[in-house]
């Protein structure tokens, strides 16, 4: 197998568990971790907080509510995903979700409280009931994530080690997972690359928004748990689904890199989008109007634009007065405010942008993946939960619930620590000054409109970057090189998915073809480094996820 890492690691550290990640999905692995008596080494690309979670806005969802149910919730979850979540996935997300955000409540976060002191629950797309739990208004990720670091903190059997950018897994010589390699920047003797060892690694590396050139990711996002799990053999799915958010504050052409949202909330509260000639178009679109799922309204928008030459639309939320823009949207209404518009009196000019990986690593329902000790969960892993679409705020559900899984299948785990050899650093890194390029190709042509030319275009943007990066290599290079593992395979399985289905959509194949791809498409990297891929059964019948 390639590898990326660096020449013999000068340092190593040892566990009983390496976490990679500390976003909800890692801290809360370490603690559930801990609960099978293990020590836990969580390392982490940045600073603990650092993430995908902490910008979640609009809440987490899970059956709360006296009139709602978990097969109301899984009923939805299908029917967002089209036709190809895994059943069984989504039951243990649905039945589960609501014991484990009580437990979050246990550890100390705080949620938003009705007037009767019972949980606040708002509505977005896709969900037919009020089932969204937010925290200090649209800062949900942010304590959440504050709640689990403060827990993590005070357990002594959990190390962190900040700075440390993981490259590679390290294998024993069955192929089990033992540790990883990783880059530390400048935490006293662990600096520069070493091994983290234990026999059991969790992936808990976030998405990959960063393939693309506007996203509403954090720069952490490039994709690393994915582009690791491939280079070390293992099998990813469903990586052609990337949900594109459909109200991304517009900053003008020239805006790269994470951008701020405008939460899906902002909607469910009643907020309107309006064409350049002021239609709200959405009516005419779907019955849910602006509340139908995520990819119907990124196309609708999309299309919108192509048809008004406008590069975004308006959202409308004039209605909501300073009072409730103040008390339910602060972080949003900041936002605005702070690149220009106050959305209690004016527009806000909202476009698509990549906001969700609805793929990853293929696990099974305990978060293992093909790999022996090797585990995933949150947004790198691909448990099946989202199909082709994810439904609104199941994300940070998927984490919780399936880091505990997680925890639970390490309590019959026998996995010994055993030698693994030093990885060979035979493969070519690409030059983490061909990013823009890289992301601009992506987003111009593997977005929101996919067709046979503009992926072969993209195809060929990617096979002329792969030269090698010269010299000693930095973090910007080996990021540049996950987000190019990722974007080929991503490229490959759009090519291959000659239909439109969820978020992903085809112009030259319109249709959704049940016949022919109501399949999962699952891929792993041979020796050679080529893109092995194989159809993989939808688990459960197609009474839910109709169109
Ligand atoms: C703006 C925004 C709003 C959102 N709103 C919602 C919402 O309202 N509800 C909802 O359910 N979901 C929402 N989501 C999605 C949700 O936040 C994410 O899917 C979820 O937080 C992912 O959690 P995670 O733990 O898997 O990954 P993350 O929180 O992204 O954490 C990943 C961690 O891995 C680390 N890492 C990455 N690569 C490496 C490496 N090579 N070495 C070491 N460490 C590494 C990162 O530094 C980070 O600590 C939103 C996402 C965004 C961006």
């Amino acid at each position: 197998m390639t590898s990326i890492t660096a020449p013999t690691p000068g340092w190593t550290a040892a566990a009983d568990v390496v976490i990679v990640g500390s976003g909800v999905a890692g801290l809360t692995a370490a603690l559930h971790a801990r609960r099978t008596g293990r020590t836990v080494l969580l390392v982490t690309k940045g600073r603990v907080e650092e993430g995908s979670t902490r910008w979640a806005q609009g809440g987490i969802a899970a059956a709360l509510a006296d009139d709602d149910t978990p097969e109301e919730h899984l009923h939805d979850t299908l029917v967002a995903g089209a036709g190809l979540c895994d059943v069984d996935a989504v039951t243990a997300l649905v039945t589960e979700g609501p014991e484990c955000v009580r437990n979050l409540i246990g550890l100390g976060a705080h949620f938003d409280l009705d007037a009767a002191g019972g949980l606040a629950l708002t509505r977005e797309g896709g969900h037919h009931r009020d089932r969204i739990a937010h925290a200090g208004g649209d800062a949900t990720g942010a304590e959440i994530s504050r709640a689990l670091v403060a827990a993590v903190a005070l357990d002594p059997g959990i190390e962190l080690i900040e700075g440390a950018l993981v490259l590679d897994l390290l294998r024993d010589a069955d192929g089990g997972a033992q540790g990883v390699t990783l880059h530390v920047m400048g935490q006293g003797q662990r600096d520069g690359v070493g091994a983290a060892l234990a026999p059991i690694v969790v992936l808990a590396t976030g998405g990959f928004g960063q393939v693309f050139a506007q996203t509403t990711n954090p720069a952490v996002a490039t994709g690393d748990g994915v582009a690791l799990a491939l280079r070390a053999g293992a099998e990813v799915a469903d990586l052609e689904f990337v949900q594109f958010h459909p109200t991304v504050m517009w900053l003008g052409p020239r805006a790269r890199g994470q951008q701020p949202l405008v939460s899906e909330a902002v909607r469910g509260e009643g907020a309107h989008l309006l064409d350049a000639a002021g239609e709200r178009f959405m009516i005419d679109v779907h019955p849910m109007a602006e509340l139908a799922p995520r990819d119907v309204v990124a196309r609708a928008i999309k299309r919108r634009m192509m048809e008004t030459g406008e590069p975004h639309v308006w959202l409308d939320a004039r209605m909501f007065g300073d009072r409730m823009w103040e008390e339910r949207f602060p972080t949003i209404l900041a936002s605005c405010r702070a690149h220009g518009f106050d959305p209690v009196t004016e527009l806000i000019p909202v476009a698509p942008a990549s906001h969700y990986a609805s793929g990853g690593v293929l696990t099974d329902l305990d978060g293992r993946t093909s790999i022996p000790g090797l585990f995933a969960c949150g947004e790198v892993a691909c448990t099946g939960v989202h199909g082709a679409n994810r439904l609104a705020s199941n994300s940070l559900l998927e984490g919780l619930v399936f880091a505990a899984r997680i925890g639970q299948a390490l309590a019959g785990d026998t996995r010994t620590a055993r030698p693994a050899p030093p990885l060979s650093s035979d493969a070519p890194l690409i030059s983490g000054s061909e990013r823009r390029r890289l992301q601009q190709a992506m987003s111009d042509d593997v977005s929101v409109i996919r067709s046979a030319e503009s992926l072969a275009r993209v195809r060929h943007v990617l096979t002329d970057l792969a030269s090698g990066a010269k010299g000693v290599p930095c973090t910007d290079d080996w990021e540049t090189t996950n987000l190019h593992t990722v974007a080929q395979v991503l490229v490959a399985h759009a090519r291959m998915r000659e239909e439109t289905r969820g978020s992903h959509w085809r112009e030259d194949f319109p249709e959704r073809d049940d016949e022919r791809w109501r399949v999962r498409l699952v891929s792993h990297l041979t020796e050679y480094g080529d893109i092995d891929s194989r159809h993989m059964p939808v688990q459960g019948g197609l009474t839910h996820g109709a169109h």
